[in-house]
């Protein structure tokens, strides 16, 4: 990939973190209000808390995954999938800009079980 690219990777993985910072903290916000809520909405209040706290808990991992592409194009081994050294297809890159492991490794993964990155 030209440097060109990489930069164009980085701006798009920018983006989508000042996204997901301002997307959590709206979220934060809204947790903060629900338990200064009365006793009679506590109820719904915890029901609604719940839905907010797993957008915060997915907002949380991709920021996670974000900042490890940010890392990897910082030490120059951005696009190698890091389970088995090959490069990333550019079209899956384009979709999932913070993808870490190649189609295939990302497929045995979830054949195992844990989360495709
Ligand atoms: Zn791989």
């Amino acid at each position: 990939m030209s440097a060109k690219q990489y930069d164009e990777i980085r701006a798009v993985l920018e983006a989508r973190k000042r996204e997901l910072n301002e997307r959590l903290e709206r979220i934060t916000a809204n947790v903060r209000r629900g338990l200064q809520a009365d006793s009679e909405e506590r109820a719904k209040e915890m029901e609604d808390n719940e839905v907010v706290d797993a957008l915060g808990n997915e907002a949380r991992d991709e920021l996670a995954r974000i900042s490890l592409a940010l890392s990897r194009l910082d030490a120059g081994d951005y696009g190698v999938c890091t389970q088995c050294g090959e490069p990333i297809d550019r079209k899956r890159l384009a979709a999932y800009p913070f993808a870490a492991e190649c189609i295939d490794c990302a497929r045995d993964d979830e054949i195992r079980g844990s989360r495709p990155v």
